[in-house]
């Protein structure tokens, strides 16, 4: 298994994407730690908890480590790191996955929500970045993927009859102005700290997916017609190749969905 004896860190590990990543790793050998909030059931919010996700990697003879985390707290994202490298014995993969959104278009968004946002999407992907990279080092090298999104560059036509343009205007205002912030500027730590850890042998990259079916777009928009969004095992596998040696060659890139795509079509058929 091409990564036994790694250790992997997955923020938002509890469902979507991240819960799809952590459980990708560990089938390909690596011990995972799982850092989110929820460790109970919460009616009313989407379903998933790190507890759930830690039992299913255990039962693939895995070892998982579930690190409850409020990612919007600069010191627990601090620990969190730390709490994974001295029970798991280092990080050598770290998916930056967990991300939040706002509500309202810009002239309606709070100081307080703004710097939400930013705490939560982009500083936190900083801060474990930062202290990953010594753990990184002890063991000659590591990769780190940064969840983006296709909304940094643009924003859906609210005109578009595609109802995810009228979900757009209803949750975060038609420019998803203070979330396509974050995603900008998460594809710009992605490259700058390629080019800083190249000589660490860490690479950084980023994917940058569309609409997918996840448990938290599935519980705030239940109704939508999720036909042909993407699917979140497919980008988990993505990822999974980008932290291989079949990636060695990938620094600093930002994945879209073209790419995704093709990315693929290569790893399935090997
Ligand atoms: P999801 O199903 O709602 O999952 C979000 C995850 O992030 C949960 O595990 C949640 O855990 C965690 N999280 C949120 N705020 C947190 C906080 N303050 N502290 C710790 N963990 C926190 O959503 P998703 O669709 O998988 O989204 C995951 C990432 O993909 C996000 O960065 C999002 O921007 C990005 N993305 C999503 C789409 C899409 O269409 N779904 C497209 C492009 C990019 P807890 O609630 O347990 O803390």
């Amino acid at each position: 298994m091409e990564f036994a004896g790694k250790v992997a860190l997955v923020t938002g590990a509890s469902r979507g994407f991240g819960m799809r990543i952590a459980l990708e790793l560990a089938r390909r050998g690596a011990d995972v730690a799982l850092a989110a909030r929820t460790i109970e059931e919460v009616p009313g919010n989407p379903p998933g908890t790190i507890l759930e996700t830690a039992r299913l990697i255990e039962a693939m003879g895995r070892r998982a480590l579930p690190v409850q985390t409020d990612l919007a707290d600069h010191e627990a994202v601090i620990a969190m790191v730390h709490t994974t490298a001295s029970e798991l014995g280092g990080v050598d993969l770290l998916m930056n996955n967990a991300g939040m959104g706002t509500l309202g278009d810009v002239s309606e968004t709070s100081t307080f929500d703004w710097n939400m946002i930013l705490a939560v999407n982009l500083t936190s992907q900083f801060l474990a970045i930062r202290e990953a990279v010594p753990y990184m080092r002890a063991r000659g090298g590591g990769a780190i993927v940064n969840m983006g999104s296709y909304l940094a560059h643009t924003y859906p036509d609210p005109a578009d009859p595609d109802p995810v343009a009228a979900l757009s205007t209803e949750a975060s205002g038609p420019g998803i102005t203070a979330y396509g912030v974050t995603k900008a500027a998460i594809e710009r730590l992605t490259i700058g700290a390629a080019a800083d850890l190249a000589k660490d042998n860490i690479r950084v990259n980023c994917i940058a997916p569309r609409w997918t079916e996840t448990e938290g777009l599935n519980t705030w928009f239940p109704s939508l017609d999720k036909t042909h969004w993407e699917r979140p095992e497919d980008w988990a596998e993505v990822v999974a190749v980008l932290m291989s040696s079949r990636a060695d060659n990938l620094n600093g890139c930002i994945i879209d969905s073209a790419e995704k795509e093709r990315i693929l079509a290569v790893e399935r058929g090997r």
